[in-house]
């Protein structure tokens, strides 16, 4: 890095912490308008939750199974649309880089439950949201004789996330820059109050201050020990664990959907990805992650294996290859433990924001509660530096995650 770089101040509007889906998407819309944002990533950008998710843009429907229509149900309602614009150029954020997996998503139950699926379908919470598939036009996992539960269409997207990861930081990349916390830190003026600059040093010894009018922390899970850093109490997190499955195999179709069992919550989700080899890698969450936890890597698989024995017995999986992932969705503590209703963009202390989408679907939701956050306490665009932090080193993408998934 050279020196002349580095000078010794520099203010900018707003730094964002943490790269995945939810300080990229925030660092987009930010730029777009007029903020001069840069945003730090300590690891590989969208190396956590981001790249680990199923890329399911869902409107929701799947948490209107017990029939109400709830407040995430109003607010999620609109993100598939808001994302397909986006994806279309024509949206709040540019991701016409960025690629669609499937333009759909399938709800389908076994003949057991086919009463409670036809239940569901006629109630309100799912009108115009949710169509039935005639025979001829079911996709190829459900053209079997065998298949006789119930299907239905869902007006819900998947995306491929390496892409939109990769999309976001195009867009911007100037302004992403990588952290190192052994050559950093925040300096504030009193324990368990605002930021007053965070400070980094060069690989040259040369220190850097950096002065920003907001600091947003989007870190996911890494958010709770940014707070303790700085001794700040609130907002607590929550972590709720997944034990996903990955199943490599030579079955020649896609699946993204979710099988309804006789909970509210989905028995299995299904979404597939493109390996390199040209054979698809089915991504495997539902009740089968969530209950999984619980399960050791063998049991979690041999239960897999069951499940999709009986839910879809045409199909061979003989030959697969399995693994399996463990991964923690990280939240703002909620009283009962359960999934929180929105997005969360709060106000930690003077000058820092913490922020957690709690679904990669509501990103655009999150981004909207920021931008009204900093309408509110009067922030605006105000600083215009940027070249200044040229020499400082550039955080990678991060890759499809079962790269470094162990198969067996
Ligand atoms: C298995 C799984 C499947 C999912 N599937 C879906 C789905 O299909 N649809 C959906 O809507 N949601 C899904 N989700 C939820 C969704 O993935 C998350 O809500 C979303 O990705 C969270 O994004 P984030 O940017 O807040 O956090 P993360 O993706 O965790 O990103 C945080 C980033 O901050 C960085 N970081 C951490 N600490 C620091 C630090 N101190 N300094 C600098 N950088 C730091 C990390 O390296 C990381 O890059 C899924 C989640 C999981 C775990």
């Amino acid at each position: 890095m050279s020196e002349k770089n580095l000078q010794p101040e520099i203010h900018v509007d707003i730094t964002i912490i943490g790269g995945g889906i939810a300080g990229l998407w925030l660092l987009n819309r930010l730029r777009s308008a007029g903020y001069n944002a840069i945003l730090f990533e300590e690891n590989r950008l969208g190396s956590a939750q981001t790249i680990a998710s199923q890329g399911m843009i869902h409107g929701g429907i799947k948490y209107t199974l017990g029939g109400k229509i709830n407040k995430i149900s109003e607010i999620i309602a609109s993100m598939p649309k808001h994302w397909r614009a986006c994806l279309a150029g024509e949206g709040d954020v540019d991701l016409r880089r960025a690629s669609l997996l499937s333009d759909c998503m399938y709800l389908w139950s076994t003949a057991s439950i086919k009463s409670k699926l036809t239940t569901f379908f006629a109630s309100r919470a799912t009108r115009g949201r949710m169509n039935t598939v005639a025979k001829a036009d079911r996709p190829p996992v459900f053209q079997d004789k065998r298949f006789n539960g119930t299907l239905y269409r869902l007006q819900e997207i998947v995306v491929d996330v390496p892409s939109v990861i990769s999309a976001l930081a195009d867009n911007y990349r100037e302004a992403i820059f990588k952290i190192d916390w052994q050559n950093a830190k925040f300096l504030q003026a009193h324990i368990g109050g605002g930021v007053d600059a965070l400070q980094i040093k060069s690989e040259d010894g040369n220190l850097l201050t950096i002065r920003s009018q907001r600091f947003i922390f989007s870190a996911g899970e890494g958010n709770e020990a940014l707070l303790q850093q700085l001794s700040i109490k609130r907002p607590e997190m929550q972590r709720r664990p997944l034990h996903q499955v990955l199943v490599k195999h030579d079955y020649p179709f896609p699946l993204y959907g979710h099988c309804i069992g006789a909970s509210s919550s989905p028995r299995l989700t299904v979404s597939s990805h493109p390996l390199p080899d040209g054979k698809w890698l089915w991504y495997l969450g539902g009740s089968l992650a969530t209950q999984g936890v619980e399960l050791s890597v063998f049991e979690l698989i041999t239960k897999a294996k069951q499940e999709l024995r009986e839910l879809l017995p045409w199909i061979s999986f003989q030959h697969a290859e399995w693994g399996s992932l463990r991964i923690n969705r990280a939240e703002p503590k909620q009283a009962s433990f359960i999934l929180p209703d929105m997005a969360y963009a709060k106000q930690a202390a003077e000058n820092v924001i913490v922020a957690w989408p709690t679904k990669l679907t509501l990103t655009p939701h999150l981004a909207n509660e920021v931008l009204g956050l900093l309408r509110l306490q009067g922030i605006k665009p105000k600083f215009s530096e940027l070249n200044l932090l040229e020499g400082l080193p550039r955080p990678e993408l991060a890759l499809p995650f079962w790269d470094g998934v162990y198969f067996s």
